[in-house]
């Protein structure tokens, strides 16, 4: 694979930007794992509130939105994360909105985010299995466009900079969930941290985590076996420095 930014060491802070409370880890928990035990501030964000996440007609939507920020918070410790923040939009209601980037460029602006991860907004269909969900290709989309043209430029939300934040560049972006990764990163010893952190998510997981432990390890072990490693995640990086 040809050299990309994810080849440069990278020691700033990071803003992880997703659809839904457990993507996160589902997409990139090793990844977000080993910055953080490398002393990387890695902060999250969570767009919707995951509230259309049960197949229970009677689930109380907020009732399960409390839950899911609490899963949410609880999954944050385990990787380390700085901070981990849900935002009140409907789950399935995700849209790129001036409300949605405004929020996701300040928090940014606020953590002075120098790599941005999130996942491929282009990905659509995975093999001939399943298609993504709407929420995770606006998610991806939010992200870039809050990235650029956004949080670099004053005349962006210039209110923030009337509270006293400061513009923001972004030197590379992470996408998770692509069909066309250009960087495979090793997280040989963070795929357990992974999947505990996945744990936490007990409103998804009636089944139980086997399922996942299963899946992700497989998966895993996959793209490890491509660059010679035990375990590894794929990304789309695009280096904007
Ligand atoms: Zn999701």
């Amino acid at each position: 694979m040809a050299e990309t930014a994810a080849d440069v060491p990278r020691t700033g802070p990071v803003l992880g930007v997703f659809a839904h409370p457990d993507d996160a880890e589902i997409a990139a928990g090793g990844t977000l794992a080993k910055w953080c035990a490398a002393g990387r501030q890695v902060h999250l964000l969570v767009l919707t509130n995951g509230d259309r996440g049960s197949s229970d007609p009677a689930r109380d939507r907020a009732e399960l939105a409390a839950t899911r920020l609490a899963e949410t918070q609880a999954a944050g410790a385990v990787l380390g994360l700085a901070s981990a923040r849900v935002l009140g939009i409907a789950d399935g209601e995700l849209e790129n909105t001036d409300v949605v980037r405004e929020a996701v460029i300040r928090t940014i602006r606020e953590v002075r985010a120098e790599t941005v991860l999130s996942v491929d907004p282009t990905a659509w269909f995975f093999e001939h299995r399943y298609y993504n969900h709407s929420d995770h290709r606006r998610a991806g989309e939010i992200a870039l466009d809050a990235v650029y043209p956004g949080a670099g430029n004053p005349h962006y939300f210039s209110e923030h900079l009337r509270e006293g934040l400061e513009i923001q560049e972004v030197h590379d972006v992470w996408l998770g969930w692509t069909n066309e990764p250009n960087h495979i990163e090793d997280i040989t010893g963070f795929l357990a941290m992974k999947i505990d952190a996945l744990a936490e998510h007990g409103s998804q997981l009636s089944e139980g985590i086997r399922f996942f432990q299963e899946s992700l390890t497989e998966e895993a072990a996959k793209a490890g076996a491509s660059i010679g490693v035990e375990h590894a995640e794929g990304f789309r990086v695009l280096d904007l420095s």
